[in-house]
């Protein structure tokens, strides 16, 4: 898709024209390669002072086998859990190192005075980060702290990473993770895709990791060997979901409505994998998927993309418009899911992952159906993580949240509307519906156990509902 503006920026006169007047100045951002590195440059790791050191043995252990360069301040105690996993990490002397990475582990911070220790170890290099570049923040689920000191200062977390996620620009994002005691072994999917160009568009987010079971990887194919289903898959984002999952390994069987079945069939061969002409809403749906995944001996995963919009403002909206829109986003949801779980098709540890909207984070005018829609997809998302964890089998559902992806439906939008919802956001810029992809990967990992009830939005930090 063009975006005009975006192009003009990157000219040496548009740069100069846009730095003048103050304009939005996107900049080309990193996106993942296979065979690239996943951490492309250095990463500094701090730690706030204290007991705790489960959160930093974890994260060392990863960057060592993510064979990154690792930096750390002098002063910092970080590098007795870096020299145990056998990590040689550099001394950060202030000069001119650039960084990828600043990856700071806030887990033992317990009130609000040692809250100093994030200006600390962030003043004195928030101008030393590289375009892409990523900010990482571990802490612990404030909801889980009975101390009031400690859940005050774990909670403002929050507010610090979201700030640094609008403020550093040129493509930076910032996240912060919360990981459950005795969940740090969890954390492997989740740092790898929050250090790596695959979170390109997914900024100032909150994370939860939790204890559920994770399954050891191949991490240069962490899909191989497994089933998924992605409906809708026949173009836009459900297309880009299909080829990502299918680059990891894992083979896709691709829904979409009887109409899309020629578009259909070529993504499906193109990824060696197979095609299923379905309407998710008719009654015969469930049954013709527990056949499909049947014949591969059951579903690793399921990735409800499938989505309409039909925008009226509630005034002028007719009761079909309402009806059909709740009923391809969200009423056949939950009614598959109900199936697929009744009838044993989702395998132990499958992943379930829906796709939301911002829309249903932030409401939108014309839009009543469809954020009721996506708003229901998240509640619907939370009430199953519970159940899925009473179910004890392993299985985990997560929603994604897009803001504006540059597909087909965005086109659609009017110019200056368009132009609007582009430029709203952290990065200056629409997303790619690779971004929306990669992150459904990281979600449908094996790897991701720990993850659950989650929705992470892939907006670029947009300033709806934020
Ligand atoms: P799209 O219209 O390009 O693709 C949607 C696909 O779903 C189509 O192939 C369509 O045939 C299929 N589909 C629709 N009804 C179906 C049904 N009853 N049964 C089976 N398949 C059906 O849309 P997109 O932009 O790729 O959006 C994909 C998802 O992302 C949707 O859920 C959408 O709401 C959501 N989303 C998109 C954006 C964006 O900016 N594009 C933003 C937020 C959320």
């Amino acid at each position: 898709m063009s975006d005009r503006y975006g192009d003009f920026v990157q000219s040496s006169i548009g740069k100069k024209v846009a730095k003048n007047l103050g304009l939005p100045m996107p900049v080309d951002l990193d996106r993942f390669d296979s065979g690239q590195p996943l951490v492309r440059g250095s990463v500094l790791v701090g730690r706030a002072n204290g007991d705790d050191n489960a959160v930093s043995a974890s994260v060392a252990r990863i960057l060592a086998e993510l064979h990154a360069e690792v930096f750390v301040n002098s002063r910092d105690d970080v590098k007795d859990a870096l020299s145990a996993a056998g990590v040689k990490a550099k001394a950060n002397t202030g000069g001119d190192d650039k960084f990828k990475v600043l990856l700071f582990d806030a887990s033992n911070i317990s009130n609000a005075d040692e809250l100093k220790q994030m200006y600390e170890f962030f003043h004195t290099v928030a101008r030393r980060v590289e375009k892409s570049g990523r900010v990482i923040v571990i802490g612990r689920p404030p909801e889980a702290l009975t101390d009031i000191e400690e859940a005050l200062a774990q909670r403002a977390l929050e507010g610090f990473v979201k700030s640094v996620g609008k403020e550093f620009k040129r493509g930076i994002t910032a996240q912060l993770i919360y990981v459950e005691e005795g969940a740090e072994q969890n954390l492997d999917s989740t740092l790898r895709f929050f250090t790596s160009a695959r979170s390109a568009y997914v900024s100032g987010q909150v994370v939860r990791v939790s204890k559920g079971d994770s399954v050891d990887v191949d991490w240069t194919q962490p899909l191989g060997g497994k089933t998924m289903l992605v409906t809708g898959a026949s173009r836009g984002i459900g297309e880009a979901i299909a080829r990502v999952l299918a680059r990891e390994g894992a083979h896709v069987i691709c829904l979409d409505v009887p109409q899309q079945q020629a578009d259909l069939q070529k993504v499906a061969s193109e990824i060696s994998g197979s095609a299923l002409t379905v309407d998710i809403t008719s009654e015969e749906a469930g049954a013709e998927i527990a056949e499909a995944a049947k014949k591969r001996g059951g579903l690793d995963s399921i990735v409800h993309n499938a989505g309409v919009t039909r925008d009226k403002t509630l005034a002028n909206m007719d009761e079909q418009k309402w009806d059909m829109v709740i009923n391809i986003n969200l009423g056949s949801i939950a009614k598959l899911n109900r199936y697929l779980l009744d009838n044993d098709v989702l395998k132990d540890n499958a992943r379930i992952v829906c796709v939301s909207s911002i829309s249903g984070i932030a409401g939108n005018l014309g839009q009543t159906n469809y954020a009721t829609s996506k708003a229901g997809v998240i509640g619907l998302v939370n009430a199953t993580a519970k159940h899925l964890e009473d179910n004890a089998k392993g299985m985990t559902i997560n929603a994604v949240a897009p803001g504006f992806i540059e597909t087909q439906m965005t086109e659609a939008i009017p110019f200056a509307i368009r132009e609007a919802g582009r430029r709203m956001n952290s990065m200056s810029q629409g997303g790619l519906p690779v971004d929306v992809a990669e992150t459904i990967a990281w979600f449908a990992s094996p790897a991701s156990g720990g993850l659950n009830g989650n929705t992470v939005r892939v907006c670029g930090q947009s300033l709806l509902g934020a």
